[in-house]
């Protein structure tokens, strides 16, 4: 595994000794190579997860382990070793960082120079990376007069300077319109493959799926599920032979959305489906023929199961009578 996150924490301490538990267990794996969206709510810790995973801030628990180093376990210095050599960073709105009234060359060139380059060695690779993001024909044309697509080429150029192993973009298509995101990450995929650069992307386009390996889902700083591409079965060993007729069937894309289970066997149940099911609180499992069914308990008949039910009833308007019963119950009033 490239990227093998476990049981990872981040806690932020607040001003007033307050504490924000921005990543609760996280589990994480991603193999070499691999092209992953990561979707997930706003707060749910995706941007805490690429600070952690590009080495700028150190998890509170947990281990990660990136291209076999323990990143916990590094001392500072092997830490900016790390994020120099290894990783690429596309940042959020990292437009906004580049040098409006120099040109791209120079935007590229000018990481480079402070890292200590000499302008031929600069210039260069300034070229080279240019070249490799399609801009090699805008390479002398100044920032503010580049579109949106445009500058985001350059900062995906300047996020390759180094020859990193990973890429970690954090929502780069957010101000984009559809069909030049669309382009971006058309570009992602070509450097992916061309570069063999494991490839993290955040994003908020629920789209994402169909540019990616895979796309993982995180819920309050936990890994919630993931979407795959699943390749219909082919029908029958003939189909390899030559069948036309099929190539349209197969060019459709399905997607499949998996839930995860963690390494304790702990799974979340979405909302919709414990709303739907009655799921509520405890459930029963079930072996069947094809797998393990998860079954509502039938309130009803389960007097154990009662004062879930009544919490549930309390937050029903409908229901005061059994909301004055909780109340009394949770006093001790009645037994
Ligand atoms: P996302 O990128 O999914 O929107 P973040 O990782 O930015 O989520 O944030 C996760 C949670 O951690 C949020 O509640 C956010 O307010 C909090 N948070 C993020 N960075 C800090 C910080 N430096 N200090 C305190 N709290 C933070
Ligand atoms: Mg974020």
């Amino acid at each position: 595994m490239f990227i093998r996150c476990e049981n990872l924490v981040k806690i932020y301490k607040l001003v007033d000794d307050a504490e924000l538990m921005a990543l609760q267990g996280l589990d994480v794996e991603i193999a070499e190579g691999e092209m992953v969206g990561i979707v997930g709510a706003s707060g749910s810790g995706k941007s805490t997860l690429m600070n952690v995973l590009g080495g700028l801030i150190q998890p509170t628990a947990g281990s990660v382990i990136v291209n076999g180093r323990p990143l916990l376990k590094l001392t500072e210095p092997q830490l900016d070793r790390y994020r120099r050599d290894e990783v690429g960073f596309v940042w959020q709105q990292s437009t906004r960082n580049l040098i409006p009234w120099l040109n791209a060359l120079e935007n590229v060139e000018y990481p480079m120079l402070m890292a200590g380059k000499s302008r031929q060695q600069a210039r260069e690779r300034a070229t080279e990376l240019l070249t490799l993001v399609d801009l090699e024909e805008r390479m002398s044309h100044h920032i503010e007069m580049m579109s949106g697509g445009e500058q985001s080429r350059v900062a995906i150029a300047i996020a390759l300077a180094n020859n990193p192993s990973l890429l970690l973009a954090d929502e780069p298509t957010g101000e984009l319109d559809t069909r030049t995101a669309q382009l971006i990450y058309d570009l992602f995929r070509q450097l992916n493959r061309d570069l063999n650069l494991t490839t993290l992307i955040v994003s908020h386009d629920p789209g994402i799926a169909r540019h990616v390996d895979r796309v993982i889902s995180i819920r309050d700083g936990k890994l919630a599920g993931e979407t795959i591409r699943s390749r219909p079965k082919p029908n029958s060993p003939d189909d390899n032979d030559k069948g036309d007729n099929n190539s349209e069937e197969e060019a459709e894309e399905r997607f499949e959305e998996l839930t995860v289970l963690d390494g304790t066997g702990r799974l979340q149940i979405p909302e919709e489906m414990r709303d739907e099911f009655g799921l509520v609180r405890r459930v029963r499992l079930e072996r069947t023929d094809e797998g393990v069914l998860i079954k509502p308990i039938d309130q009803a008949s389960s007097s154990e199961n009662q004062p879930t039910k009544e919490i549930d009833a309390k937050q029903s308007p409908t229901s005061d009578k059994e909301g004055g019963r909780l109340r009394r119950w949770l006093r001790g009033d009645e037994g």
